[in-house]
């Protein structure tokens, strides 16, 4: 996630904190000091109340820690390797290398985080009833309710909370299908968004404003991770053994770097119809030269200039011919691209497009064909 602060290392992961976090902290801070303690411990002084808000905040913040660390930690444990733990507006992302490889994979994993919220809230509680002053006794009661809502939340069965991939890791294990199982638990889980930003909606008209946006704001942030869990578990169907080579185009149109502007635009843009051209010196790739490049460089120097000068140079995004239809897929979608060269040992040897997937997707769906290759992922 962009915009994070380091805060360490533990076991090779990364530990850091979005900005949003920051946002969270004093909100938390706040609400605790003028709402939640006043009322708890009545009868101390704006310092003291503003002292136990913080505490309460880092004790939380300690707690979604704890809660993702106890996930990266029984991931690691079963071989996947965990990059980075990011605490954010929403709580907290352990960012694992690779999708989980087996159904009991993923339950061992999704329960941990959950089984050490529990664990935490019964300890606050029982250091809350041995706490010397009603101050701590609040303070440790707080987080031990913290922890216990931070359970509950995240057992919800929708994906990608841990109750939903726990409800996945199940039905993966019962259909032996990864694709339908996050099919499904996905479907839930944007049920559970829906559902939350209709209960955020309610709270807010019935006097909680802020208590409301935050929710309807968890809820619409759930239904977009489920969304596009959904999808891409389709795109990976549909895609699952095509390879880049399979549907790039061969013979892609390329120029020279020393063809003039001019040239590129009269032979080929305007006679063609394609919007971007990968530039090639021999056979290798140098860059890539699209319409936007030519409409910023005035007319009257489309005679002198060449394409060279003013294509972007590599290092481009590109593919090899082997690679995964559904990771080209990707990467267009996160970069907006419309076509990636495809590149072998650096010489061009295609480009694959998005008018190309999509022609396969048309004709696939015509004849209903990718609905025999369910698979068994596990
Ligand atoms: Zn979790």
């Amino acid at each position: 996630m962009g915009g994070s602060l380091v805060l360490g290392e533990i076991r090779g992961i990364r530990i850091q904190v979005h900005y949003t976090w920051l946002i969270v902290f004093f909100l938390i801070t706040w609400s605790l000091a003028a709402g939640v303690f006043p009322r708890l411990v009545p009868g101390l002084n704006t310092g003291a109340y503003l002292g136990l808000g913080a505490a309460g905040t880092v004790l939380l913040f300690g707690s979604v820690l704890l809660h993702e660390l106890s996930h990266s930690l029984v991931a690691q444990r079963l071989g996947y390797r965990v990059r980075s733990i990011t605490l954010f507006i929403f709580g907290g992302i352990a960012a694992m290398e690779a999708e989980v490889r087996r159904a009991r994979d993923e339950v061992a994993v999704a329960a941990a985080g959950p089984v050490m919220s529990l664990g935490l809230a019964a300890l606050f509680f029982v250091l809350g009833l041995a706490a010397p002053d009603p101050a701590a006794a609040a303070l440790l009661g707080y987080s031990a309710y913290a922890n216990l809502a931070l359970a509950a939340f995240n057992l919800l069965p929708g994906f990608p909370l841990d109750g939903g991939r726990i409800f996945r890791g199940i039905l993966w294990l019962a259909w032996h299908d990864f694709y339908r199982a996050t099919d499904v638990a996905s479907l839930v889980g944007q049920g559970i968004g829906w559902l939350l930003v209709a209960g955020g909606f309610f709270l807010a008209l019935s006097g909680d404003i802020l208590g409301g946006i935050w929710l309807a704001f968890i809820g619409w942030f759930l239904n977009n991770a489920a969304e596009a869990a959904r999808t891409q578990a389709n795109a990976t169907r549909v895609f699952k053994g095509i390879r880049v080579r399979d549907v790039m185009d061969a013979y892609p149109r390329a120029v020279p770097p020393s063809m003039t502007v001019r040239q590129l635009v009269r032979d080929h843009i305007l006679r063609e119809g394609i919007r971007a051209f990968p530039v090639v010196e021999g056979d290798r790739l140098v860059g890539i030269v699209t319409v936007t490049d030519v409409r910023n460089l005035p007319e009257d120097e489309w005679e002198e200039r060449a394409v060279g000068t003013v294509m972007t140079r590599m290092p481009l995004r590109t593919v090899g011919p082997e690679a995964d239809l559904a990771a080209a897929v990707e990467v267009m979608a996160a970069t907006g691209l419309n076509q990636l060269p495809v590149v072998a040992d650096g010489r061009l040897v295609g480009v694959v497009s998005r008018a190309s997937v999509f022609r396969l997707l048309q004709v696939r769906r015509e004849l209903g064909a990718y609905r025999d290759e369910e698979a068994d992922r596990g």
